[in-house]
């Protein structure tokens, strides 16, 4: 029997945690003796390797490393393509590096890995987050839950610190934004309001970096910095300067290409001024979530700093100008998320050992409540102007799990199907929803048009949508059944998958 434990599957580093005898979360080390463990894969004869081997090797294979995979999650059009064998799905490669997660934690704890909480962004959708479920499957893991990073964070703070009052937390990892606003009292975390961005994160600020030293190194010497070699050792002393710059006021960047070898200068003042509109972006949200919860920066007690890029400091200062306080920067960015996993998996549990049950001091024991991140509705006729709109059934920021239902009706005499679109989005204006996946149900036929359809959304502890439909003419239960997710991966896919990865080295 094993215990559960949290894995935290960021963009760039991943970590593992679970509870020690004294209750307190504690970070399981990898098999090189590290807390995270980079989220690259090198796949090299048949054999992947996991974490900093990988990561060292990107610039020597760039047609073989395959890195930030975190976000393609959801996405059925991605596929990596390595120089040998077949290629992989997000899902895929998302499995390989739980697969190494998960044996390096099984080493280190001296029993088999297989029940975990993984965390997500707060601002995953419906198929990023069966993605990452199905990442685990295919694994061959139990995932007990995933869970929202930001809220993972929280938890992990309030466990180890205590923590009462409403609390933002501000999550800038390496792939994605989150912002978060959630309420503490003796142990009951209750998140109030979520909204990020998926696309912004420390990847973006080296993204800038790159451009600045392409543009410097072109105006010094005339020459273009071009290929994928290069391009992958750029990205590396981009966020080798970027590190730096956290904590001096000038970086050195040396590059050499075409022929040429050029020390560069990135000043802190230079870093910021080119990344200022992606902080802004940050900004942005934060604002909007705390007007969205009714709230003003008065009303916040704490502001926590989650993931690795809130070290640069134009992060705090950003914050506190706009908040009015100086940020908590006490928790660890890198550690934080698994450790909240932890707790969840603690209390969750998985059917295998029990592990000792986390309390926040005080002893008191721990409750999480969650919100879903965006609305959930169907696509239905506007009776009014005859054209196609979103419903919404379950408005962004639901408390989780719930439950929500509303009556549609049969638009044509002796109706016999009935296609439930499922949307994603708080618009009404289908240009700005996102289609999950439909169902195609049979009806028995009324005669007459208008007949009442219930539809049932249930959004589960997870996130997850489940759906039944009534018919309520005659109060037939039409079926309960999970949407045909357009942008996930089916049972026999996921099988076919987690028995191929069955067979594959992963070190
Ligand atoms: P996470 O996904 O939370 O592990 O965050 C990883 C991101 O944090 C990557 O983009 C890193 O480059 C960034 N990061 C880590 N350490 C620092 C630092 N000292 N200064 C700036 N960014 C950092």
């Amino acid at each position: 029997m094993s215990r559960p434990v949290g894995i935290d599957l960021g963009t760039t580093y991943c970590a593992v945690a679970t509870i020690n005898i004294a209750g307190q979360p504690e970070i399981v080390r990898n098999s090189d003796g590290q807390s995270i463990t980079p989220s690259v894969v090198l796949f090299d004869n048949g054999e992947a390797i996991v974490g900093q081997q990988a990561k060292l090797q990107r610039a020597a294979f760039p047609d073989d490393v395959v890195e930030f995979v975190k976000r393609q999650m959801g996405n059925d059009a991605w596929h990596f393509y390595p120089t040998a064998g077949d290629p992989y799905t997000p899902e895929g490669i998302s499995a390989v590096i739980l697969k190494r997660l998960a044996s390096d934690a099984s080493q280190v704890l001296g029993e088999p890995v297989r029940d975990v909480v993984i965390t997500v962004p707060a601002y995953f959708d419906d198929a990023q987050r069966k993605a990452t479920k199905d990442a685990g499957e295919i694994a061959g893991l139990n995932v007990i839950s995933v869970i929202n990073e930001p809220t993972a964070a929280a938890l992990s703070f309030g466990v180890e610190r205590g923590l009462n009052g409403t609390i933002l937390v501000y999550d800038l990892g390496g792939g994605t934004f989150d912002v978060t606003l959630l309420k503490a009292r003796n142990g009951d975390f209750g998140i109030v309001r979520t909204d990020g961005d998926r696309n912004l994160g420390g990847f973006d600020f080296d993204n800038a970096v790159i451009q600045w030293i392409k543009a410097e190194f072109a105006a010094r010497t005339g020459e273009i910095i071009e290929g994928d070699v290069l391009e992958a050792q750029l990205r590396d002393r981009a966020e080798q300067a970027k590190h730096r710059l956290s904590t001096s006021d000038q970086a050195p960047v040396f590059v050499s290409a075409a022929g040429r070898n050029e020390k560069l200068v990135l000043t802190r003042e230079k870093f910021e001024e080119i990344t200022e509109s992606l902080l802004a972006r940050t900004q942005m949200l934060v604002e909007d979530v705390v007007e969205g919860a009714e709230l003003t920066f008065r009303d916040i007690d704490k502001v926590l700093l989650v993931g690795g890029s809130t070290r640069m400091p134009m992060v705090t200062r950003m914050l506190t100008e706009a908040t009015g306080q100086a940020p908590d920067q006490s928790i660890h960015p890198d550690e934080a998320v698994a450790k909240g996993a932890a707790i969840v998996a603690a209390l969750r549990g998985g059917g295998g050992a029990p592990t000792p049950t986390p309390v926040v001091p005080g002893g008191h024991p721990i409750e999480v409540s969650d919100v879903v991140s965006h609305g959930l509705g169907v696509i239905v006729l506007d009776g009014a102007t005859g054209l196609e709109i979103n419903a919404v059934i379950i408005p962004a920021n639901s408390k989780i799990p719930c439950q929500r239902a509303d009556v549609f009706f049969t638009v044509v005499p002796n109706q016999t199907e009935l296609k439930v679109r499922v949307t994603e989005g708080d618009e009404t204006d289908l240009k700005y929803v996102k289609k999950l996946g439909d169902s195609l149900l049979k009806l028995q036929p009324h005669p007459k048009e208008g007949s009442p359809i219930q539809v049932i959304f249930s959004c589960d502890i997870d996130g997850i949508l489940h759906i039944e439909v009534v018919d309520l003419a005659d109060d037939k239960p039409l079926g309960e059944f999970e949407i045909d997710r357009a942008k996930n991966l089916d049972r026999k896919e996921i099988d076919r998958m987690r028995d191929a990865l069955s067979g594959l080295e992963v070190q």
